[in-house]
């Protein structure tokens, strides 16, 4: 079997690791496409290739400092066997759930691994958090009364993190959830309030700061410009109110590439640049522990979504296909999870990878609402019943970001490798 790869397909969509195929057969994680679908038994299924996640850390991880920690982001995919996978390669999690800490604690992690932020926690998932011995970062003052009362009441000494939202605004795509009024965080405005309320508790301390500035940016200036923002201003709270901090906590939000023309992060200039920054404040950073907390980036690129044609019709001049899978599997790639344009990600008819264009069709599942569209107008190779559609850059927000109930049909099926 000769295998030929590519990085980017007619439709102008690019990968970061190249996607494999043999003659007309998609090959992912070592089988073809056929094979996952025949495995599958009717189903439409994600396959999860760990090995391209495990190589998206360790190529991030040589271009940054060494003091820096990567913790992965467990809502992007909470599935049992990534996390598993993922726990040998990450440092820690980022989880907004009592679910998520106790899915990322059966697999291996350590509550120490932990760091909780989420911006409605119930009083129950304080408590346990606490109790586990897991980081929370604390978003509002009613947060920290509560870690208080429960330190009190426990008479035992706690350090939480304190997640910010700062006053510096990025204007750049998919920075968008801090700066102005914001559920998440508190406003740096406020921390002094906060600080106030931590000073008069002799069993609670804040021992880290916390900004996620938002999802999705493939803009390198961006990005660094938020971590450089952030950074002076955990500088400037620490010294404001003293605060011995020994966790700064950066976010995620580094971008995969979606859409025609989107270019991957490049991560040499990247890491040259937060370097530079870490340089110049390098008295502040010296004995911090430095973490970026990434779910898109790790796993999005390791999933395919692979489903089947199951009918081909025409509608006043326009092909459809329809396919055994749909938004109830995968929200996001019909557009349906927050895009304010809808267009299509990286998709391949995976049984006819070496096959001439030859058609346009829309590709549409079984829900009944015009909602439920995977691809609009793609160019494909002549379509026929059975045909396998496989949709690239779906490991993160993909099962478990989507409306699965919708319309009782089955659920999609997981592999991992
Ligand atoms: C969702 C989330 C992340 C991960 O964001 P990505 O864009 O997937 O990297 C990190 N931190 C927090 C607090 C989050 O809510």
């Amino acid at each position: 079997m000769t295998l030929q790869t590519k990085t980017e397909l007619v439709s102008g969509h690019c990968f970061q690791q190249p996607i494999c195929f043999s003659g007309q057969q998609l090959m992912w994680a070592g089988e073809s496409a056929q094979d996952w679908m025949a495995r599958s038994e009717g189903s439409a299924c994600y396959v999860y290739d760990m090995a391209v996640a495990r190589r998206q850390v360790e190529q991030l991880r040589s271009q940054l400092p060494d003091s820096f920690d990567i913790f992965y982001a467990v809502k992007a995919n909470p599935n049992p066997e990534v996390l598993s996978a993922l726990e040998a390669v990450v440092d820690g999690v980022d989880v907004a759930s009592i679910g998520e800490l106790e899915r990322a604690m059966a697999a291996g992690f350590s509550a120490d691994q932990v760091s909780f932020a989420g911006p409605a926690k119930l009083v129950d998932e304080i408590e346990r958090t606490l109790a586990l011995g897991g980081h929370l970062s604390v978003e509002s003052l009613i947060e920290m009364q509560r870690v208080i009362s429960w330190a009190n009441h426990n008479q035992q000494q706690v350090a939480v993190g304190v997640r910010l939202n700062p006053q510096f605004q990025l204007k750049a795509s998919g920075m968008h959830m801090g700066g102005g009024a914001q559920p998440f965080g508190i406003d740096e405005e406020q921390f002094a309030d906060l600080v106030a309320l931590v000073k008069a508790s002799p069993l609670v301390s804040i021992s880290g700061l916390h900004i996620y500035a938002g999802s999705q940016c493939l803009q390198l200036d961006a990005l660094v410009e938020q971590f450089r923002q952030s950074l002076l201003c955990f500088k400037r709270l620490s010294e404001e109110h003293q605060l011995t901090v020994t966790k700064l906590n950066f976010g995620g939000g580094i971008g995969v590439p979606y859409f025609p023309n989107n270019k991957p992060v490049d991560l040499v200039e990247y890491g040259q640049a937060i370097r530079s920054i870490v340089n110049e404040h390098q008295a502040f950073v010296v004995d911090k522990s430095i973490i970026l907390e990434l779910g898109r980036y790790i796993m999005a690129e390791a999933g395919v979504y692979l489903c089947q044609v199951t009918d081909v019709k025409s509608s006043r001049g326009q092909l459809f296909a329809m396919v055994n899978g749909g938004m109830h599997h995968h929200l996001a790639n019909s557009g349906n999870l927050g895009q304010l344009l809808k267009k299509n990600y990286p998709i391949v008819v995976a049984n006819k990878m070496a096959s001439e264009a030859a058609e346009r069709v829309t590709i549409c599942g079984p829900l009944c609402t015009p909602l439920d569209v995977l691809a609009r107008q793609l160019e494909v190779p002549k379509l026929d019943l059975g045909d396998i559609i496989a949709i690239f850059q779906s490991g993160a927000y993909g099962l478990t970001a989507s409306p699965n109930q919708f319309l009782s049909h089955n659920s999609a099926l997981e592999w991992v490798v």
